[in-house]
């Protein structure tokens, strides 16, 4: 591939959201980033495409409960949580991007072409800015599913970056991850009204783009945010504290439904039990969260 198909595909992985792909080495040992078996390598001038700005903090959504020493479940720990152990590939000199990377962001963006100017259901006439498609690491190993759009992502086209999204972020950062890291989608790509519930004909039209995006990422783990996340993608109407707690299947995908990080704000005691749940995914993918210092403890 030439330098100038480089730079093309670049400009298509960053519309689709894709962030930080650098020729430093260590991008390519984060902790999910992974090389599909099949997949080989693409020699690529040295690339970089500029990184999003991720939400500012917020100190009262402090998340990372204090598992240690502390026992009241109001106690948190600050999201500056260290990175996973490096991987095998440390000291590599590389500056390539890995082909099945690249097929991935492209079938993601072949979906988000299908998607157009989505007018499928009412919400594109009630007041929708724009579509919010998702965003991340094409090939991440954990995807996060949300339930729809708020205002603040309505205006930014990027999931969770309102309040409940700051908090989102410090739980990614909280298991050793970033952002970028992760792919993160919702159920549904635009604005319901004031924030209503998703309504049946809305989550139809939408979610087989989301099952799509599913299938593309292929990701290790799926983390549903909140009971409707968890209902739409395992077709069920049990309430959030009943599913949570146990990994369930999803097209053959794990499967962890927990709470969602709005209603994490409203009822912060819940931390905890989230917290569990975040912990039993990097399980899944045979890591643990990195320790926390107790300079980090608030
Ligand atoms: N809540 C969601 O479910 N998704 C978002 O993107 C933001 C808030």
């Amino acid at each position: 591939m030439d330098s100038r198909a480089l730079a093309q595909h670049l400009r298509f992985y960053q519309e689709l959201g894709v962030t930080g792909i650098s020729r430093d080495p260590s991008w390519r040992r984060r902790a999910n980033f992974r090389l599909k078996p099949e997949a080989t390598e693409v020699a690529g001038e040295a690339t970089h495409v500029e990184a999003e700005a991720t939400p500012a903090g917020n100190s009262e959504d402090v998340w990372l409960p204090a598992s240690a020493g502390r026992t009241d479940g109001d106690a948190w720990l600050p999201a500056s949580a260290g990175r996973l152990p490096p991987g095998p590939e440390e000291g590599a000199e590389s500056t390539s991007i890995p082909v099945q990377f690249i097929r991935t962001a492209e079938a993601l963006a072949a979906i988000r072409e299908d998607l157009g100017d989505c007018t499928r259901c009412k919400l594109h006439a009630q007041g929708r800015k724009q579509i919010v498609f998702g965003v991340g690491n094409p090939a991440a190993d954990i995807m996060f599913v949300g339930e729809a759009p708020g205002a603040d992502e309505d205006t930014q086209g990027i999931p969770f970056v309102g309040r409940a999204g700051q908090l989102l972020t410090k739980m990614i950062e909280a298991m050793g991850l970033s952002r970028d890291e992760v792919y993160i989608a919702n159920v549904l790509k635009c604005r319901p009204p004031g924030n209503r519930d998703p309504q049946p004909d809305e989550v139809a039209q939408c979610e087989p783009f989301l099952f799509r995006q599913i299938d593309s990422v292929q990701p290790k783990v799926i983390i549903a945010l909140g009971a409707f996340a968890a209902r739409a993608l395992l077709k069920t109407q049990d309430p959030i504290s009943r599913m949570r707690g146990r990994v369930h299947q999803y097209r053959g995908v794990d499967l962890i439904p927990t709470f969602h990080p709005s209603f994490l704000l409203r009822s912060p005691g819940y931390k905890r039990e989230a917290w569990e749940d975040l912990k039993k995914a990097l399980a899944l993918l045979g890591r643990q969260p990195p320790p926390a210092s107790s300079s980090q403890r608030t």
